[in-house]
């Protein structure tokens, strides 16, 4: 791969034929990878398609990622999980009892379906496989939620896993102890899933969500130790009318490319494409630029064309895409030197 990496996330169409003329596109407007997004659906119903549409993209000479898109939903993702309806036995339990719409990290079975997620993807042609923020089930953290102070999780799994750990019951309020078993539990997912990865032969690539929560990591360097994690990043998403997006990427760009020159991983940093309000495209160089300063070398747009054909696209999807590709082209060109 060139020393510079410019790619871009790519859903909503399972037409092979009508996919390779995106694919086309994408490689025009100076992207050399691509994210995949590959959810419950499409390996249940479009494995042949997706197997296509991996090799056609391999074929253009772009590299491959694949992504477990909203898999469980403890993944990122604006699509459904069956798994949750399907396998209520998998979910996570909140403090107060309920069960959730979100598979548990801890749960074996939720594991053993993503072993067989990743043997999928890379036998239909995954070259990197994409960890997009794995986490528990996110609760506002000033207990202003409709749950209050809710947390999860306190399935049996859980439950059984913080009593081995710690020889005591796991508490019904989310003490310091459990935040620390919660993002060990993280970890250790996120370890699980890489190993499956290498065993496979194939990169892994992780991100984290871009903010800190019980519910995810906040020791973002216990992330980045894991030996088999490969690319780490995060997701710096800018509001509408925000004030400083340089200052928002670059800050967040500045702690990735640290992490990542510690502990040897390549750094990545993914930029806002969809929900950009019109006369706002200027900020995408602005941001593309902030994060290429910080040192990063790979950059992922979140997601194709502007995002112009689901409900958070951008207001001027082409103007969106174009600014994209030229910034791009821009930045290999300084590469090249
Ligand atoms: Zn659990």
């Amino acid at each position: 791969m060139p020393a510079l990496k410019t790619g871009v996330s790519y859903y909503g169409c399972r037409i092979p034929w009508r996919v390779r003329e995106d694919l086309e596109e994408i490689r025009r407007n100076h992207c050399n990878f691509v994210v995949h997004t590959f959810s419950e659906e499409d390996k249940e119903f479009y494995a042949q398609a997706m197997a296509r549409i991996v090799k056609d993209t391999r074929d253009l000479g772009l590299e491959t990622w694949l992504d477990p898109w909203a898999v469980g939903q403890a993944f990122g993702g604006e699509t459904y999980s069956g798994l949750v309806m399907k396998r209520r036995d998998l979910c996570q339990i909140s403090a107060t009892g309920e069960q959730l719409p979100i598979c548990c990290p801890n749960h074996p079975e939720f594991r053993a379906y993503l072993a067989q997620w990743t043997k999928v993807s890379v036998e239909i042609g995954a070259q990197v496989l994409f960890w997009d923020e794995p986490h528990f089930h996110i609760y506002p953290e000033d207990g202003t939620g409709p749950g209050g102070n809710a947390w999860a999780c306190r399935c049996s799994i859980c439950l059984e896993l913080y009593k081995k750990r710690y020889h005591e019951a796991m508490p019904a309020a989310q003490t310091a102890q459990v935040r620390e078993f919660k993002e060990e539990s993280l970890i250790d997912f996120l370890a699980f899933l890489c190993r499956e990865g290498r065993k496979h032969k194939v990169a892994n690539a992780m991100c984290y969500l871009p903010f800190e929560n019980s519910s995810t990591y906040s020791h973002w360097e216990k992330v980045a130790a894991l030996p088999e994690v490969d690319v780490i990043g995060t997701d710096p998403y800018w509001r509408p009318h925000q004030k400083d997006v340089a200052r928002h990427v670059g800050r967040s760009a500045a702690r990735i490319a640290k992490l990542a020159q510690q502990y040897k991983k390549e750094g990545q940093i993914w930029i806002l494409n969809f929900n950009i309000k019109q006369g706002e495209e200027g900020r995408i160089p602005e941001a593309i630029e902030a994060a290429y300063q910080a040192g990063i070398r790979n950059l992922a747009a979140w997601s194709y064309y502007g995002a112009g054909y689901i409900s958070l696209a951008s207001d001027d999807p082409k103007k969106v895409w174009e600014t994209l590709g030229n910034s791009y082209a821009g930045l290999q060109a300084k590469s090249r030197g």
